[in-house]
């Protein structure tokens, strides 16, 4: 038995053999080949298992994510087999001797430039597409499994940590928990487990070793510990957590349907905070009553190039529509900082979090903005959006965002497009200069969010990744709680309402000091509905105080 001790970053036991994370060497080179009509053959196997690939895509959309998404990856298959494409291809191998790989690779730069420099937005939005299906043509050619998990049976999935858009590309049906080695409680990894609901340790450290890759293993999401084949006594000690751990799911399952509010009749809207439009089955299943915080930049982080007004428009549609007239809080665009994209060509920083990142990127490219704005706007008379600006810290960011919401709407208005006049704009509470300037932002927006991530981060100076500062990263610090507050009365003394949607949302033990403020939204992971639900359900809001609030 080989027991590993890490940090528990998301509740639960898993069982399940231990994988590593496969990072594939996805870079081409040319290469000559002697056998030409070999090289062609290998060509139209991949062309058959992207099609294969696209055509249960299609087939999975029309059961669950709607025409639209299905129509797309028809038209993906369809542009596998596009006689333009495949002749280039062709040619290139029979002209240069070269591998398939190359001649693919090159006709996807080709085409893409082709349709980017067309006239119409349309043809140029679909530069994105023919990038999106060479890279699978490619990985079909070089045997790569997008996910990076290749295997029939669910794995807990182990890695030194994983970037942001990593986590975005996993097949999280084959998951039943994670184990990094790097990571703290705020990394993506933990985020996407919470937000799931599926056990996960980080910080497990070198001890964490490649050569366990298969060996049947338990995580304790609450202990922190990975134990690789367990022992007679473990193993007995593990089953009865598990059972128990059921039988709490079992309970909670009486949650559905009841209201969130305490037991003297105070109400608090409990909503949950989403990646991707993937998420909102994970909030209906858990009966979240809206969504409290939409990170957007999993559009950003997940794409080869900037993306288009119409696929955002698409996604943020969808996940509107599929809410049913639910809030939707959708957060504009927060990369920089740990989110890092290529195609943005940032300038690499000395201190990224505080750098350029979040609003301060839409300040300085409004086009960028203004492209993001326009499709959170289009979408908003499918449901009910409102839009959120992140890391705010002063009163002029935030004049100019309306200033841009406003131009998109006159823009939208003049093209007789139609929109939602009454979208609620946020920001986030997320840095100390938010705080003491709360007041008069409260004047200037709807509401408040505040993410205790970030604030934590920078009310203590203390980096939300690094897992070496343990207790130093302390969300109960007396200094945050009564930042939390002063946000509070700064909301309420303007009439608007005030959620918290960083991690801390979810910390049941914070309940009673956030019922004391009269915090009126929690946003969490959609696992963390009905634990909350069950804990607002036996407090009383009358008795509650801010005894947290001391030293
Ligand atoms: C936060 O900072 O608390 C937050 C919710 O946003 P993110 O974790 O995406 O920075
Ligand atoms: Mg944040």
């Amino acid at each position: 038995m080989i027991t590993i001790q890490g940090k528990g970053v998301s509740k639960g036991i898993a069982k399940g053999p231990l994988y590593f994370f496969q990072r594939p060497d996805t870079t081409v080179t040319q290469k000559t080949v002697t056998d030409i009509e070999a090289e062609k053959v290998r060509l139209a196997v991949a062309q058959a298992a992207s099609i294969e690939q696209l055509n249960i895509l299609v087939e999975k959309c029309q059961e669950d994510a709607g025409e639209e998404m299905a129509t797309l990856f028809e038209t993906h298959a369809m542009f596998v087999e596009d006689e333009d494409f495949v002749e280039y291809i062709t040619s290139l191998i029979e002209e240069e001797s070269c591998n398939a790989e190359y001649a693919v690779e090159q006709a996807g730069e080709q085409f893409s430039a082709m349709f980017a420099a067309m006239d119409d937005s349309y043809m140029q939005a679909r530069a994105a597409d023919i990038k999106d299906v060479t890279k699978r043509i490619l990985n079909n050619l070089l045997g790569v499994v997008d996910g990076g998990i290749n295997s029939d049976v669910p794995v807990i999935l182990a890695a030194d940590d994983l970037a942001p858009s990593e986590t975005l590309q996993l097949d999280k049906s084959k998951i039943l928990g994670f184990v990094t080695q790097g990571g703290s409680g705020n990394s993506h990894t933990a985020i996407l487990a919470r937000t799931m609901g599926i056990p996960a340790i980080c910080g497990a450290g070198e001890a964490l070793q490649e050569n366990y890759h298969g060996r049947a293993s338990y995580i304790d999401g609450e202990t922190g510990q990975l134990i690789i084949d367990p022992d007679a006594l473990t193993l007995a000690a593990l089953k009865e957590k598990f059972e128990k751990q059921q039988e709490t799911k079992r309970l909670l399952e009486t949650m559905k349907g009841k209201e969130d509010v305490t037991l003297d009749g105070k109400k608090l809207l409990l909503y949950c905070n989403i990646g991707s439009p993937e998420d909102v089955a994970a909030v209906q299943a858990n009966d979240g009553q809206g969504i409290g915080l939409f990170r957007s930049e999993f559009l950003y982080l997940s794409a080869s190039d900037y993306p288009s007004e119409d696929e955002q428009f698409e996604a943020y549609r969808s996940v509107a529509s599929a809410m049913n007239g639910k809030r939707v809080v959708i957060r504009t665009l927060d990369i920089g900082a740990d989110k890092q994209v290529d195609y943005f060509d940032m300038k690499k920083e000395e201190n990224p979090a505080l750098g350029v990142r979040a609003i301060r990127i839409c300040l300085n490219r409004p086009e960028i903005f203004r492209t993001q704005l326009r499709a959170l706007y289009r979408a908003s008379v499918y449901g009910k959006i409102a839009i959120m600006f992140p890391m705010i810290t002063s009163v002029w960011e935030v004049k100019e965002c309306k200033r841009a919401c406003q131009s998109v709407m006159n823009e939208l208005e003049a093209e007789g497009i139609p929109y939602d006049k009454d979208t609620e704009l946020g920001i986030m509470i997320e840095t100390p200069a938010s705080i003491f300037v709360a007041e008069e932002l409260a004047k200037l927006v709807d509401f408040f969010s505040i993410g205790t991530n970030d604030l934590t981060q920078y009310t203590l100076a203390c980096d939300r990744q690094a897992n070496n500062l343990g207790k130093f990263y302390d969300p109960h610090h007396p200094a945050l709680l009564r930042a939390i507050k002063m946000a509070a009365d700064a909301a309420h003394k303007a009439g608007i309402w005030i959620g918290i949607c960083g991690e801390l949302g979810a910390d049941i033990s914070m309940l009673p000091t956030f019922l004391a403020m009269g915090i009126d939204e929690l946003s969490v992971s959609p696992a963390a509905v009905l634990p909350v639900r069950a804990a607002i359900r036996q407090s009383i809001a009358k008795i509650c105080t801010l005894e947290m609030l001391e030293c």
